[in-house]
């Protein structure tokens, strides 16, 4: 391995693939999370991640958070939801599914709408449901659920709790920075994301972009509490020790997506990406489990081929470079799934699909 050549092209939906400048970010000078450096450096991040998507300070807050993407998502429900509000969840995956199970673990009151993974949310019954729950104060949905790659019509749902007065949080763990958010236009109060998918960065710092309107202390949790960091990191400071190393690097990726030309680029970038592999593996007669237009641009899952099993098919690619995702439950043996998130290039999409061809011999 050279300095700026990783061993594996990660196909997995995060952590991803760095850039060499995120990586080298790593190596920063070690600094108190005390001092006006740390201050500053803080204070740039929650200003380039609320530049992402072109959100007013005055408003809105970017928290940041050590701690993978579910940290952000428990922080989200634990914090915003009020002592006598109510959620709807809405399932079609594993981490809509997750966020019922936080739901239960904390107490809150919530009911649930469940799809069969994969899925589209029919409006139609989301209606329905608000209107059969009359004290749900807050819904929470998946905007892409990795689970299948498909994409929740945030906008339609948006609508919705609109006109029912409901507030919408939002896990955009796997599409902040790549896929469409109209924090204002969609009203959204809250919504949780990490450093290391679709900004580039590294594993082990997420966040949350939260309406300031909705932050009250709760009182559910100590570590999560968002009010908590929102108030001391507002007076540029951090009230526990934060990840100094992996600050710098989601400092250089979130600069990075910037020069780049910001999330419409990357969501470009990722469209094409994720179409030039669509188009050679339906060369090779696998198909994508979603059609067109449902997916993200994020990640794609396709079936297995009938001539080879899952295991098989990944520890042939990774023998070649490559590793690729597999489904999760009922899904497990029957999909795999390639994201296009981190440090790809075209060239890499051509590699795989000729290690495809190779391990399926179809030379
Ligand atoms: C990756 C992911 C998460 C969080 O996973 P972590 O392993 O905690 O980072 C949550 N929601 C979605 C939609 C995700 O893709």
């Amino acid at each position: 391995m050279t300095a700026d050549r990783p061993v594996l092209i990660l196909l997995n939906p995060g952590p991803v693939n760095l850039t060499p400048s995120v990586r080298q970010a790593l190596t920063g000078p070690d600094l108190c999370h005390r001092e006006p450096e740390f201050a500053e450096l803080q204070e740039r991040i929650r200003q380039r991640l609320l530049e992402v998507y072109g959100l007013d300070a005055e408003r809105w807050a970017a928290v940041l958070l050590a701690g993978s993407g579910t940290a952000a998502v428990e922080a989200m429900l634990t914090s915003v939801v009020p002592r006598l509000g109510k959620l709807l969840v809405i399932e079609n995956g594993v981490y809509g599914e997750r966020m019922s199970q936080i739901a239960g673990i904390y107490g809150i009151a919530h009911a649930v709408l469940t799809y069969p993974w994969g899925h589209v949310v029919d409006l139609a019954a989301v209606e329905q449901a608000l209107a059969a729950e009359p004290h749900v104060t807050h819904l929470a949905v998946v905007h892409h659920e990795t689970t299948t790659g498909r994409l929740n019509s945030l906008g339609d749902l948006a609508a919705l709790c609109r006109r029912r007065d409901v507030r919408l949080l939002v896990d955009g763990v796997s599409s902040f920075g790549a896929e469409e958010l109209d924090f204002e236009g969609w009203d959204i109060a809250a919504c949780a994301a990490t450093a290391n998918k679709c900004l580039h960065g590294a594993p082990g710092v997420s966040f949350v972009i939260v309406r300031r309107d909705v932050l009250e202390p709760r009182g559910r949790t100590l570590y999560l509490d968002l009010a908590t960091y929102c108030r001391v990191q507002d007076a540029r400071s951090t009230p526990y020790t934060q990840p100094v190393h992996l600050y710098y690097a989601l400092d250089r990726a979130l600069a990075e997506l910037a020069m780049q030309g910001g999330w419409h680029a990357r969501h470009s970038r990722y469209r094409a990406l994720a179409h030039q592999l669509r188009e050679g593996l339906s060369a090779l007669g696998i198909e994508p489990l979603l059609p067109e237009g449902q997916s993200s641009v994020v990640l794609r899952a396709y079936h297995v081929p009938a001539s080879i099993d899952y295991t098989t098919l990944h520890d042939a690619l990774k023998a070649q470079g490559f590793v690729i995702y597999a489904g999760q439950g009922t899904l497990t043996r029957g999909i795999f799934r390639v994201s296009t998130m981190g440090a790809i290039t075209f060239r890499d999409i051509e590699r795989l699909l000729a290690a495809f061809r190779h391990v399926l011999g179809k030379e």
